[in-house]
């Protein structure tokens, strides 16, 4: 444990990978994400994967609790992925034709998510959201959807509005936000027909419903708010949302692209005991690879028939990801449920060390999670429960110097306080143990 956190940090070779990555990519690669907005001066450039733990160009070896944003959920390069993905690839990787492995990851998504009377397969969360939403208008009729503040759907332009925490005053009144586009260049009249509400507040929903009566395809949600730190729903408000729904003739469509697979092999609509209409699943699906699905109600699932809703792609239910997802799903499910078990039961020790870490030493932060999904907040509240609240009182820049520092104890996460880190089935008690060690370090001297 010791010889692990007195590791010094050599990062040359992935300071001069940046030097000749940032003349050729912007930013220096593939997603703002990735560069100087989260990392500072450069981006540690990983170069193997196995287990919990994650390496760089450098030979750094770092736990890693970030795992590909959610889409490992057993750890990196797990032997019965590994072997599913090399078989695949031998005997072809893609095909753009009708195969049998989709039916059988179909069938084996029905069998874990009841609500997924029929599938489509897709490449990425973003995709799959994107078709969810044009689904809805298609078999509604209707125009408008509902988008709450703080949730993010992925990069198309109907949706790409209010995710990024603003200053609070320029959000407008809590029962009218103004829609702020979280990025230039979009569609002049995307914003048009979506509908900006708080989360976690069924008065705001049913004031708005009440407002567009008539005109609203969907409601839009993800089960946990997973894009603003982690903040779960409140009592009964996901329940209460799908009621209103119904009672308004309104699909819910819930976005598990974050969750599915991964805080219950069926999701959130597992764990809240949910029956969307719709349901978007991506990250998880694939265990490292880009497959993505659209499932719900056969009846409103009948619209992307052809001459309805159109949804293409060459890469659609990409072969050799389809025989990964097959390969995880089967881990994730057997033995009655073990998976999970191992996984929150790590998730556990890992919120409550640092919770008791925090408390020990002074640090005003809090740990909000459910389950493996979890986030540190640097906050003087005892917790925080919408998007305006995170807006308000979270230290984001905190929280990135905090990481920073771990990095240099071997410990590897997000640098973005709006997103979360992520238990995997490759985490050990020694992984947590470590990480509280290293956490301890970082705030006993002081760093922040
Ligand atoms: N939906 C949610 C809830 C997400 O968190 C994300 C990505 O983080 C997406 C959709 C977009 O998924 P992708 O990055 O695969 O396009």
């Amino acid at each position: 444990l010791e010889a692990f956190l007195i590791m010094s940090l050599n990062t040359q070779k992935s300071k001069e990978l940046f030097e000749r990555s940032r003349g050729l990519m912007i930013e220096g690669g593939s997603s703002s994400s990735r560069g100087p907005v989260n990392y500072g001066a450069y981006p540690l450039f990983m170069q193997r994967g196995q287990g919990s733990r994650i390496y760089d160009v450098d030979g750094n070896s770092y736990i890693d609790w970030l795992m590909s944003y959610g889409a490992l959920p057993l750890g990196h390069a797990h032997p019965r992925v590994v072997e599913a993905l090399c078989q695949a690839a031998a005997s072809g990787s893609h095909f753009a034709t009708a195969t049998d492995i989709e039916i059988e990851v179909a069938e084996m998504i029905q069998r874990i998510v009841p609500s997924a009377e029929r599938v489509r397969f897709a490449n990425t969360g973003t995709e799959a959201t994107m078709a969810a939403v044009r689904l809805a208008r298609g078999y509604t009729g209707k125009p408008k959807f509902i988008k709450f503040e703080g949730h993010y759907h992925g990069w198309y332009d109907d949706y790409l509005v209010s995710s990024n925490p603003q200053p609070l005053t320029t959000l407008g009144h809590r029962n009218d936000p103004i829609k702020i586009p979280d990025s230039s260049g979009l569609n002049r009249h995307a914003l048009d027909d979506t509908i900006v509400v708080p989360w976690n507040d069924l008065g705001a929903l049913e004031r708005a419903i009440d407002t567009y009566r008539g005109q609203i395809a969907a409601i839009l949600s993800e089960g946990i708010m997973a894009n603003m730190g982690i903040i779960p729903p409140a009592e009964g408000y996901l329940q209460g949302l799908q009621e209103l729904a119904r009672k308004h003739n309104i699909l819910f469509i819930l976005d598990e692209t974050v969750t599915g697979f991964r805080i219950a092999a069926g999701g959130c609509q597992q764990y809240y005991q949910l029956q969307p209409d719709i349901t978007t699943f991506g990250k998880a699906l694939g265990a490292g690879l880009p497959v993505a699905g659209i499932v719900g109600r056969a009846e409103v699932m009948e619209a992307l028939s052809w001459g309805g809703v159109l949804h293409y792609g060459t890469q659609n239910a990409s072969r050799i990801g389809l025989h990964a997802a097959r390969a995880s799903l089967q881990v994730l499910t057997e033995d009655d449920g073990a998976a999970f078990h191992q996984i929150w039961r790590i998730a556990d020790l890992l919120c409550n060390g640092l919770r008791e870490l925090f408390k020990e030493l002074g640090v005003a932060a809090i740990v909000q999670n459910v389950g493996p999904m979890l986030q540190i907040l640097f906050t003087e509240r005892p917790a925080i429960s919408d998007y305006r609240e995170y807006c308000q009182y979270v230290d984001r820049p905190r929280y990135q110097r905090f990481i920073w520092e771990l990095f240099k104890h071997g410990v590897y996460t997000t640098p973005s306080a709006t997103l979360h880190s992520i238990v995997s089935l490759a985490h050990s008690e020694q992984d947590v143990e470590i990480t509280l060690a290293a956490a301890r370090k970082v705030l006993a001297h002081g760093t922040n």
